[in-house]
């Protein structure tokens, strides 16, 4: 068994999740998982998603009292800092236009570590999810190099970020661009977010959702596990994440199965250690 606990899992306090803690545990039992993570999202700094947030650390502290297999943690994402420091004005988004910029825009993150800890999250999954770079960037056409730069770019800096302790899903896209073949992405870039993961003392995630995604080829998901497997051998502890919204089942199988023909086996995979956890 490679996979013996899982670090990435929304619930129904997370806008697009609907599981309930009662149901991921009994699940997690049943696949034999030691520890489960709970990553609901805080994607931005505005009312409604700290309620979230907020209704996930008061639901999962509860269940702590009986789950102390349960572990606290939140997804961050990228988002551009000028429309951060606009919520931070207004206390919403409504209204925000981005502005005309010669440059990318700066990234920030919903909350600040001392935040974070303050509500009593342990740890953060950082990852990318859509263009911060351009105004209006989620509603561009898909532009394979631009999008490649973008993600590395985000990346990057999430790898280089003191709140992120995971990178959770590396190069995750809903537009699948790269999924047919993943040797579009340049090496050279994933060799720079291992050195930062390294420098950093990060953890990646293994995220079945991109690894067993319908939307990917049989070439792209052993190219995608030999990446996995090359940045363990430099020794950058991978985590097991399902990313789990709607339906918590087995999907760790057929992620085990492509993961053990590139050489993993039992032990490789990683808890997040007590002294990495807030
Ligand atoms: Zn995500
Ligand atoms: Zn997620």
């Amino acid at each position: 068994m490679i996979i013996k606990s899982d670090w990435h899992i929304h619930t129904e306090s997370s806008y697009d999740a609907s599981l309930s803690l009662n149901e991921i545990a009994k699940n997690a039992k049943e696949f034999g998982f030691k520890k489960i993570g709970i990553t609901d999202h805080a994607n931005f700094n505005d009312e409604k998603f700290l309620s979230d947030l907020k209704n996930s650390v008061t639901s999962v502290k509860e269940f702590f009292k009986t789950h102390p297999e349960v572990v606290l943690g939140v997804e961050l994402t990228p988002i551009e800092k000028p429309e951060f420091d606009y919520i931070e004005k207004t206390g919403t988004r409504e209204g925000y236009v981005p502005p005309v910029m010669n440059n990318p825009y700066e990234i920030e993150l919903a909350q600040t570590k001392e935040q974070l800890i303050s509500y009593g999250v342990r740890y953060a999954i950082g990852a990318a999810h859509w263009r911060v770079d351009v105004p209006h960037a989620k509603q561009l056409a898909p532009d394979v190099s631009a999008m490649i730069k973008e993600w590395y770019r985000q990346q990057m800096w999430l790898a280089c970020d003191e709140r992120v302790t995971i990178l959770g899903h590396p190069w995750y896209n809903g537009k699948a661009v790269w999924y047919e073949d993943f040797s579009v992405i340049p090496h050279s870039m994933n060799m720079d977010i291992a050195a930062a993961l390294k420098e950093n003392k990060k953890y990646v995630e293994c995220n079945s959702g991109v690894l067993c995604s319908p939307k990917a080829s049989e070439k792209f998901r052993i190219q995608y596990a030999e990446f996995l497997r090359e940045l363990f051998e430099m020794g950058i502890p991978v985590t097991y994440g399902s990313d789990s919204h709607n339906e918590y089942t087995d999907t760790y199988l057929a992620a085990e199965k492509i993961l053990a023909s590139v050489g993993f086996s039992d032990g490789d995979f990683s808890e997040i250690a007590d002294e990495h956890l807030w």
